[in-house]
């Protein structure tokens, strides 16, 4: 389980740096998309992204929902179960809503 605040992974003007290793960056790259695409969606269930898993040899397509009591997106993995929160993503350049 992926618990990441998004501001952790974003510099002095909100981006993603450069020169941050490429594991890290890749992350960020894409816990910023599921930003982008949840708060487009909007959804308080999971439904399905566009979005491909990250992990090795997983062909899955990530599944996201807008927990509106916590505040947090919820994402997960239906083939491997990898799964996480992304907090803070209010007012970041992914944040649609
Ligand atoms: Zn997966």
């Amino acid at each position: 389980m992926y618990i990441s605040n998004i501001t952790h992974f974003l510099n002095e003007s909100g981006d993603i740096p450069k020169q941050i290793p490429e594991e890290a960056r890749e992350l960020a790259s894409f816990f910023a998309l599921v930003v982008d695409t949840t708060t487009k969606k909007n959804n308080p269930f999971l439904a399905s992204t566009e979005i491909r898993c990250f992990n090795d040899n997983c062909e899955g397509i990530i599944e996201s929902e807008l927990v509106k009591t916590k505040k947090e997106i919820h994402w997960i993995c239906p083939n491997c179960q990898n799964e996480g929160i992304i907090s803070e993503w209010q007012g970041t350049k992914w944040d649609n809503i």
